[in-house]
Parts: structure tokens; sequence; C-alpha cells
């Protein structure tokens, strides 16, 4: 262990006074409890976890804290001088932001992350069907995945190491019938405001690259373990939701890279 805990986080390059060659004081965190101290940002998360889910007053002052801060929203065109928007556009927007979103809610919870790990990364997304096509020229038959598995209707398994969803063609008449292929794999991105979400995502997953020339970040997602084994396993419902990058990511054994 260095002389400094805290010397070993990612990212932070902390010279002690002592390893410059200062000597004229002692370094006022080299105590006894700064060994005890976390040795990388996983532990430091843990432990900013801990520190909150164990102090109720504690999450109860940040929650008030910020919900404080997240106030009422008030819906108005860009350019207010010029237009107003009606009555049944600022219902719309509201009704979206508000009561779809939660907004406001996320807002808050956006606060206490920050203020607990220093940082938080948040993605809106939209819900998308995942749909296998018959790879058969004469056939062509769409299956909606997760609602032939709901269904119990399809035969479905995953090809961990080429990334294939094989299945059984359901169509009467396809010449596949009987047979295992590999499905033609097309998602569906839902259009609707209905299908928007806001995901924030577990600091600890996270790791974000920085490139000090072009002051550029590069944000990852480091799968976790229960998730690379679901989809290894070939769970169909993982299957089914699971980004298709992020199933790559997994089969390389990769992080994830978020898109701009
Ligand atoms: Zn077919």
């Amino acid at each position: 262990m260095s002389d400094f805990a805290c010397g070993q986080l990612d990212g932070f390059d902390y010279q002690s006074p002592r390893s410059s060659g200062f000597s004229g004081y002692t370094y006022p965190f080299l105590d006894p409890a700064s060994q005890a101290g976390p040795k990388n940002w996983k532990q430091v998360y843990d432990w900013g976890r801990l520190v909150f889910m164990r102090s109720p007053e504690f999450v109860d002052a940040h929650r008030k804290l910020f919900s404080y801060f997240s106030t009422d929203l008030e819906v108005s065109a860009a350019d207010a001088d010029d237009q107003e928007l009606s009555n049944d556009e600022i219902n719309n927007w509201r009704d979206l932001l508000v009561d779809k979103l939660g907004y406001t809610e996320q807002i808050a919870q956006l606060g206490i992350s920050v203020a607990l790990f220093g940082s938080q990364i948040v993605t809106v997304q939209s819900k998308c069907d995942r749909m296998l096509v018959c790879p058969h020229p004469e056939c062509g038959s769409v299956v909606n995945m997760l609602k032939g598995i709901e269904e119990g209707g399809i035969d479905f398994s995953y090809a961990h190491g080429s990334g294939k969803f094989l299945f059984r063609c359901p169509a009467p008449r396809c010449p596949n019938r009987g047979r295992k292929v590999a499905a033609v794999i097309k998602d569906w991105h839902r259009r609707s405001a209905n299908d928007l979400y806001i995901k924030q995502w577990p600091p600890d997953e996270i790791l974000i690259d920085y490139y000090l020339w072009t002051d550029r970040d590069e944000v990852y997602w480091r799968i976790p373990e229960y998730y690379k084994q679901a989809v290894r396993r070939g769970h169909a419902e993982t299957l089914a939701e699971a980004d298709l990058d992020v199933l790559d990511a997994i089969r390389q054994n990769k992080l994830f890279r978020f898109n701009r």
C-alpha cells in the first residue's frame, strides 16, 4: 500500500509531500485512519452507499434538500416573445415530462446521486421491440421475440459464441419448418412519447475515460457479472431486451461504450 491510500484511486495522481521531497510537515492525512480508507473508486462508492443507507436522517435530509430545488415545471415556447403555446401543448408537455418521465423525481434523485457519488450518468431511452425475421427468402415471417416468449410460442436459443439468435420459424408453410435457423434481427424502436424512459446508471458500473488533449470524455458501462451470465446462459427475456452492442461487448468481454 502507498503512503497515501487515496493515491491509488483511479484517475487521481496525488503526490504526497513526502514523495516529492518535502519534509517540513507531517502530511495531515497520513494517520492510522487513512490506512483503513478506501483503496479504489469501487470501495469509495460502497462506503458512500453504506453510510447513506445506514443513516435514515441523512437520507431524509438529502431527499428534502434536493426535492426542495426540484420545483414545479413551467412550460413555455423557446421564443416566448413571438409565439405562445396553447393550453393543449402545455398540457401535453407536462403530461410527458412530469407524469410519464417523472421529471421532478428524477431531478431529485439525480441531485442525491451527485451528492453521494460525485457524478451521475443519465440516459433517455426509448423502448424497442426485437423482431426475429425468418431468413428464408420465400418466407420472411416476423416474430416479436418478447411476445413470442410470453405466449410460450417460440423455440429459441442463443449461440453466445457467434451472437446468433436461433429459432424455429412458426410459419406453417416455411421451407425451414422444423429446423432451427439463425434469425435476422430487426429492432423496431418505438416512436411514441409514452415509450420514452429515463435511466440513471449505477455510478460504480460507469467508467469515464478522459482525453486531456482534446478535452473529450468517453463513457463506458462495466457490465455486471450477473447480467453477462444471463446473456451467456441464453436467458430469453434478457436477450429480447438487451441492446445488440451490449451483446457484442459481452461476447468480446469488453466494456460497453455509450454512443454520443
Ligand atoms: Zn420461415
